[in-house]
């Protein structure tokens, strides 16, 4: 590290949970963002400026005003642009180490194992079951963390799926995708703005400790919020010896 890397993180270097050695870690990490929504702003936002190294941002979305109001990455002389690219002009305002890489897509099932196969970690910011799903069978194909989030409303939820472990559970062992849960989307039942900024912040905390090997966390476990309330629980998970994504693998 330079003097001015030096100073820009020194912040993270004075704790000795993180020091040189973990700072150097993210540096030298990539990390892959799946939506550049509410989750992926505040989430992407923390990590540029964490100083990780590589950032994958994947969205094939444009920005819109209804967006504006928790998207905060995106400006209003961003409407109508790609997200993807809206993202990467605001990061490297902040950062502008950070190589970010834009893809205005929505990635399939190939392209996904594909972009998981090249990330040290993983973070699921969508908005949708089947995108939840795919990421999922990407990230167990490819045996990398996944960090996954979800908020609705006032109601949110956080966990870490470690598939570099052989007995972590995965995403359809917690939903299973023939359970028809009911997809509830923002754009018809709303979502409380700084909820999405608590679960991406929280996706960003879990994606750095992972890059940086602290071993303490959300793995194997669901962290849910709910924000009217402002009431936190956590749980521990269990791999689902009927789940088929596991079984498929
Ligand atoms: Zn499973």
């Amino acid at each position: 590290m330079n003097d001015q890397q030096l100073l820009r993180y020194s912040r993270h270097i004075l704790l000795p949970e993180i020091g040189i050695e973990g700072q150097q870690r993210l540096l030298g990490a990539r990390a892959l963002i799946i939506g550049l929504g509410g989750l992926g702003s505040p989430a992407a936002l923390y990590l540029a400026a964490s100083g990780v190294g590589q950032l994958t941002l994947c969205d094939d979305d444009t920005v819109d005003f209804s967006n504006l109001q928790r998207q905060i990455i995106h400006r209003t002389a961003s409407v109508g642009q790609p997200k993807a690219a809206s993202a990467r002009a605001a990061l490297h305002d902040i950062n502008p180490e950070v190589e970010c890489v834009p893809l205005s897509v929505r990635a399939d099932e190939a392209q996904l194992r594909e972009l998981a196969m090249q990330a040290d970690v993983v973070l699921d910011c969508s908005d949708n079951f089947d995108t939840r799903y795919a990421v999922n069978r990407a990230c167990m194909a490819q045996r990398k963390p996944l960090v996954s989030g979800a908020a609705i409303q006032f109601d949110g939820q956080v966990s870490v799926f470690d598939f570099r472990r052989a007995d972590a559970p995965c995403y359809n062992c917690l939903f299973p995708e023939d359970s028809h849960a009911a997809e509830l989307r923002c754009a018809t039942t709303g979502i409380f703005a700084p909820l999405t900024g608590i679960i991406g912040a929280l996706q960003a905390a879990e994606a750095l400790k992972l890059l940086m090997e602290i071993d303490r966390g959300l793995g194997g476990k669901l962290l849910t919020v709910n924000a009217l309330d402002m009431n936190i629980m956590r749980c521990t998970l269990s791999k689902d010896p009927a789940c088929r994504a596991c079984m498929a693998l």
